[in-house]
């Protein structure tokens, strides 16, 4: 039994055989990258993944990532090099760049670079510093230069960008997500907490009030405001792609675990993301330092590693979620692994007490699982909050509550039908999930304390 899940991007590199050895390897999860493709192409992946999940019988969750305001060059003739001393100017609009002058078709740009900040290229390869500013040019001074070729990135660390983190395109995508039947979305570049508020409005409007929104933690401002984040995302990724751009790179450890620690205090889910098996892109073996950080990450008890490269583009996508696998569970056989106290508001939560009660009731007779039987999924997502010892079986009758419970930590979705004690006990004895002689505890709880009898907590050896 692994508790940590594991979320793998998809990409070129998985083909519908990938797919379904990715899935019988471990992931229980997909990344659709909406930063590439286009909805058609989108909606070839997100069917075969259904199609692979379906044919490995596993309940798979998808992950829409839109791709958020993230600023690029535009296109250039031919690449050239940037020496220190030079003077580039970034031009608004789509013409045709070249040395000396490109150009960047993202507005906010203009409107929220100053004199001073500072710009980094090509995931920071490249560094130029404003020295003017005006509506549709900077002039910049290259501070440590490189190639610039195309479609690079632009990051400005420490610097508000004046646009939500949901632009019309993700907005658009979003919709469109939402028509395929995505399980989460994720939110690139979050500034604040008004950003997942305007994923969740887009949501709703297209008929998907419900659907869980991930915040990408990925600009310093988000971390900053984490508590506010925490008050209104369903799951928060430290996606430490861009966060390492945007904050000094040593910097970027005790970011993660303050994101870390503030989600888990809270019970909200966290990822943690991005170049965690990097070498694995183009090796069958990571290096220590890779493997001793997914160590770390597992120990932090953190919901989810993702793999991104990895598996999207990579050579070697099947054995990269083996490594995890393995990782996750020989660390997970390690005793005392880093706790966290909950604070006051999860401790305060409705059913919480219900779940505690469930989790001391399943250490105390070596319960051989607590099976929480849910709709939604809020019992087994608090039962994960409490990171019991016991396996947490979650039986729900609901297809899409058991495909998005495989991104949470710890928890085996059981989809059946049957909604009772006698019933599910069926199901898993006939499943061979438990067997007889098993103790269980049956728990099941309903957010307002409601008064018809779905509150429950009951324990027996089968
Ligand atoms: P990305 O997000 O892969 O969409 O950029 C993850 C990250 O920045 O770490
Ligand atoms: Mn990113």
């Amino acid at each position: 039994m692994r508790r940590t899940r594991i979320l793998a991007t998809a990409g070129p590199s998985t083909t519908l055989p990938v797919l379904r050895d990715l899935i019988r390897s471990g992931a229980d999860a997909f990344r659709l990258n909406f930063s590439h493709g286009t909805h058609e192409s989108q909606a070839v992946m997100f069917k075969m993944i259904r199609d692979a999940a379906m044919a490995e019988g596993r309940p798979v969750a998808i992950v829409q990532d839109l791709g958020g305001p993230k600023i690029r060059t535009g296109e250039v003739s031919a690449p050239f090099t940037l020496n220190h001393g030079d003077a580039l100017t970034i031009a608004a609009g789509a013409f045709m760049g070249g040395r000396g002058r490109v150009s960047c078709s993202f507005e906010a740009l203009f409107s929220s670079a100053r004199v001073g900040d500072r710009l980094l290229v090509n995931d920071g390869r490249i560094e130029l510093e404003v020295v003017t500013s005006n509506a549709d040019a900077l002039e910049t001074r290259v501070l440590a230069g490189g190639v610039l070729s195309s479609h690079k990135g632009i990051n400005l660390p420490g610097v508000t960008i004046r646009t939500s983190a949901v632009t019309a395109k993700d907005e658009a995508d979003l919709k469109f997500g939402i028509e395929l039947g995505i399980d989460f979305a994720a939110v690139s570049f979050v500034q604040s907490a008004d950003d997942v508020s305007h994923a969740r409005r887009v949501a709703a409007q297209a008929g998907a009030p419900d659907l869980p929104i991930i915040a990408k933690i990925e600009r310093p401002q988000a971390v900053e405001q984490i508590e506010s984040i925490l008050d209104v995302a369903d799951g928060v990724m430290v996606a430490r792609g861009d966060l390492g751009l945007e904050l000094p790179l040593e910097r970027l450890p005790a970011a993660q675990k303050r994101v870390t620690r503030a989600a888990r205090a809270r019970g909200v889910p966290v990822i943690v993301a991005t170049q965690v098996l990097e070498s694995m892109v183009v090796e069958p073996r990571p290096t220590r330092a890779e493997v001793t950080d997914a160590a770390h990450s597992v120990d932090e008890r953190a919901d989810a590693i993702m793999l991104a490269g990895e598996t999207a583009a990579g050579a070697y996508p099947v054995r990269a979620v083996q490594m995890l696998d393995a990782i996750i569970r020989e660390v997970e056989a390690m005793p005392d692994h880093a706790d966290v106290a909950p604070d006051a508001a999860a401790r305060n939560r409705p059913g919480r007490p219900l779940c505690e009660a469930a989790v001391a009731l399943a250490e105390r007779s070596g319960a051989a699982a607590i099976v929480a039987m849910t709709e939604a999924g809020k019992t087994p997502r608090m039962l994960a909050a409490l990171r019991p010892d016991a396996q947490v079986l979650a039986a729900t009758p609901n297809a899409r509550t058991a495909a998005q419970l495989s991104l949470t930590w710890g928890v085996t979705p059981v989809i059946t039908g049957a909604m009772t004690i006698p019933g599910v006990r069926d199901t898993l004895r006939n499943r061979g999930i438990v067997r007889q002689g098993d103790v269980i505890v049956f728990v099941s709880m309903h957010p307002k304390l409601s008064q018809d009898g779905r509150n429950f907590i009951h324990v027996e050896r089968i």
